[in-house]
């Protein structure tokens, strides 16, 4: 099995617990079986390694609501002996994002000038509560996007986001930020959407052959096509694009859709 050229030494496995424990025990396995950079899945190792029976693999685990600090040193300083058994050490920090900060701190200087055979694997829904510092020393792996049914939009929230399109009324910018926090959809994912459909706008108003996203809005963005010129699709097209790093590099959800809003509600329209 073909897995990755290169295992670094820290890697943050963003997405729903299922999917990066499953990644995770991969990854461990590609780091230690003798196939690497590939993993066989059946060698004595590999299969250690899948049941957790694996002396140098550790699993992570909250204490309640937070990882503390002792429980960060415990690990660095088990991180400095050498592995029994395989090739590399590998931690798997579950609810990595629960560390505390002091406990991300003490990780990080460890992340700075990591031993050799070591591999750190924190998985974490989001970047959130992450440190800055700490998400840039570790390769990011994202598998949110898998499951594609927990992204769905709903009918209510595309009104919403449409409506937001259509003229965004300052007046209710509370009303939608409230709206679109609470459903339980990842900002960028509602974000993209909006962007696809100024984009199939875009498509409309210059009579572009390119194929909509968005048909099933088709009597919609006919609607909506009237209210700009194509050079506005294309500026409001790039202020989404400014939000939707904010959200994906940790940022304030709230914040980001003020800002977009407030964005798009002064940008011109003609
Ligand atoms: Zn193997």
């Amino acid at each position: 099995m073909t897995f990755m050229r290169k295992i670094f030494h820290a890697y943050i496995l963003l997405g729903p617990e299922k999917e990066t424990v499953k990644k995770a025990i991969e990854l461990a396995q590609a780091a230690n079986c003798d196939q690497t950079p590939s993993f066989c899945g059946f060698c004595d190792c590999c299969r250690r390694i899948s049941t957790g029976s694996h002396p140098d693999l550790f699993h992570l685990f909250p204490d309640g609501s937070s990882i503390k600090v002792e429980k960060v040193r415990d690990v660095i300083f088990s991180a400095s002996q050498p592995p029994i058994q395989g090739k590399r050490k590998v931690y798997v920090i579950h609810e990595a994002d629960k560390m505390t900060q002091e406990a991300q701190n003490t990780l990080l200087k460890t992340l700075e000038d990591p031993p050799t055979a070591i591999l750190f694997l924190l998985l974490a829904q989001n970047l959130k509560n992450l440190l800055p510092t700490v998400i840039s020393r570790c390769q990011i792996l994202d598998y949110s996007k898998l499951n594609e049914n927990e992204k769905k939009i709903s009918d209510s929230i595309k009104e919403i986001l449409l409506e937001a399109i259509s003229r965004p009324d300052l007046s209710k910018i509370n009303f939608y930020v409230k709206q679109l926090t609470e459903a339980n959809v990842d900002p960028d994912v509602m974000m993209e959407f909006m962007a696809e459909v100024y984009r199939d706008l875009l498509v409309i108003k210059t009579k572009s052959r390119a194929p909509l996203k968005n048909l099933d809005l088709l009597d919609k963005l006919n609607e909506l096509a009237q209210n700009f010129s194509p050079r506005a699709l294309v500026a409001a097209i790039e202020t989404l694009y400014s939000q939707i790093e904010v959200v994906k590099s940790r940022g304030n959800e709230s914040l980001a859709w003020y800002n977009l809003f407030v964005g798009l509600s002064e940008q011109e329209v003609m």
